[in-house]
């Protein structure tokens, strides 16, 4: 008997439980926070200025860690990531930021290019897969273009082609469509959506709660570091 590839339960690539964050000072920006994310899944996160919006993300990328909880990334303690393996944690978790970070005398294709460079891979690889992911973000005609002379959104793209090229097992976008405009951020959310098609899990923070209810998705709701809320898109779509 053979189960269909949706029935299969899927694995779970991102677990918080239990979760604090105490920054020095003594404020606390996570209280106690649990959930978890499949594989493939992609959610949003949302909540207030100062909700532990960005801390959240930051635990997952190693940039910050807890005051007590844990959080375990394709099953493992990031606890016991340390040195050496901090790097190759990063590795697995894209990151795309509000202004995107691009280097300004490299071309597009130089700067997707990047973490594959960085990584030693040989360079008639990176070329291939350079090519590939332009032609699906519509990069390929600005491919020697300096980030300078493209537009907000083409820039915010190149940042997400890099972010992804590495085939990361999760992204994470703080804040992503800041300083586009309504039109813009549409666009670009729906480019994240794409992306787990390929297996690649799309944790997204943003406080436009409209342009997030849109989406359909799950949603996770800070508020003040408590998660209050974890909707599930059916009932986004009863709203
Ligand atoms: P959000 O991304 O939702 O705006 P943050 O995670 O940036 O929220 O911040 C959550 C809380 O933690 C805020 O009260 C903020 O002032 C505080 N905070 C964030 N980073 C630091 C830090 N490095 N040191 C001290 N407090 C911080």
């Amino acid at each position: 008997l053979r189960t269909s590839p949706a029935r299969r339960p899927r694995m779970t690539v991102l677990r918080f439980d239990n979760v604090s964050k105490q920054y020095p000072g003594g404020h606390a920006a996570l209280a106690d926070v649990s959930f978890s994310v499949a594989a493939g899944e992609m959610l949003f996160i949302t909540g207030h200025s100062g909700a532990g919006k960005s801390t959240l993300l930051k635990l997952i990328q190693l940039a910050e860690r807890p005051s007590r909880g844990a959080v375990l990334f394709s099953e493992r303690n990031l606890l016991k990531v340390r040195g050496g393996r901090i790097a190759h944690h990063r590795r697995n978790v894209g990151v795309v930021y509000q202004n995107h970070q691009l280097l300004m005398d490299r071309s597009v294709a130089e700067n997707v290019a990047l973490p594959l460079v960085l990584r030693g891979m040989r360079r008639g690889e990176i070329g291939k897969r350079v090519r590939s992911i332009l032609d699906r973000l519509g990069l390929a005609p600005r491919e020697r273009a300096l980030p300078s002379q493209l537009s907000a959104g083409e820039q915010q793209r190149v940042g997400i082609a890099r972010a992804v090229i590495a085939e990361p097992a999760m992204l994470v976008a703080d804040e992503p469509t800041g300083n586009l405009d309504p039109t813009l951020s549409a666009e670009i959310m729906a480019l994240f959506a794409s992306l787990p098609e390929r297996g690649t899990s799309v944790l997204v923070a943003s406080h436009d709660l409209g342009l997030v209810k849109r989406m359909r998705k799950r949603v996770l709701v800070l508020d003040h570091g408590q998660l209050v809320d974890d909707i599930s898109p059916e009932d986004l779509a009863d709203e």
